[in-house]
Parts: structure tokens; C-alpha cells; sequence
């Protein structure tokens, strides 16, 4: 909603310069010097939350969040069971996803793939045992 600044108000940065806005974001006045916006048509913003914006949208288009990571870590709990398939499932999905954790914030949660595959790796051997002892009682 494009809200003209009320009477009298003056900008927030520029005290001596009539506000021509309020702020689509913080509410703050801003002068038409100071007024960023998307688009022509769109509603003005201040400098300050103009930066907040462009810094809050460019980490979402580079990361896909950490998705992957947790997957990779309920995997590695699934892998504990005795099933060859869920381990080399598992084992790739904690390397592809310790691998593309190379910036935040799912460099954060690196500690999920890593925890994953010491899991699968627990796994690997309860399944080498599992096949061993069955072969053995045969
Ligand atoms: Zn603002
Ligand atoms: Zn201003």
C-alpha cells in the first residue's frame, strides 16, 4: 500500500526535507531523494530496509536452505537398520549433502551429513554381523 507521508512530516535522513512517503516496510517518513523501489509503480522504501531487502533476497537464491543436510541425517538413522539398499542410499545422500554444504547456512548444519554417514558406517557393520551370523546359522 503506497502511503503518502502525512502533513508536515519531515524525512527521517534528511531532517530539513519534507517526507513525500511512509515507508512500505518500517513505517518510517522518507523525502524523494531518499525513496527505493522495485518498481516504478511499487511501494517506496527506505534505505534501510532497501538494503535489508536486497541482503534477505540474495542468500535464498544462492542456498537451498538445509533440507538436504537433515534428510541426509534421518537417512543415516534409517541406515542402522540391517538393509544394504538404505545404507548406499544413505551414504550417497550424507556425501552429496556434506559436499554442497560449503556456505550458510548449511554449512551450519554440517555436523548432520557427518553425524549421518558415522551412522550409516554403525550400520555397515550391523549388517556385515546380521549377514555373517545368519550365514553361520545356516
Ligand atoms: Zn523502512
Ligand atoms: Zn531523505
Amino acid at each position: 500500500m503506497v502511503t503518502p507521508a502525512p502533513e508536515g512530516a519531515l524525512c527521517r535522513d534528511h531532517p530539513t526535507v519534507a517526507a513525500a512517503w511512509v515507508c512500505g516496510r518500517c513505517g518510517s517518513f522518507l523525502c524523494v531523494t531518499c525513496e527505493r523501489r522495485t518498481r516504478p509503480d511499487a511501494v517506496p522504501m527506505c534505505p534501510a530496509c532497501w538494503d535489508l531487502r536486497g541482503r534477505s533476497v540474495a542468500p535464498q537464491t544462492v542456498s537451498s536452505g538445509t533440507g538436504l543436510q537433515t534428510a541426509a541425517l534421518v537417512l543415516g538413522c534409517i541406515a542402522l537398520l540391517p538393509v544394504p539398499v538404505l545404507q548406499i542410499i544413505s551414504v550417497v545422500v550424507n556425501v552429496v549433502a556434506l559436499v554442497k554444504a560449503k556456505h550458510p547456512p548449511a554449512r551450519n548444519v554440517r555436523w548432520r551429513p557427518i553425524t549421518g554417514l558415522a551412522l550409516t558406517g554403525v550400520g555397515l557393520v550391523i549388517t556385515a554381523l546380521v549377514f555373517s551370523g545368519a550365514v553361520f546359522d545356516s
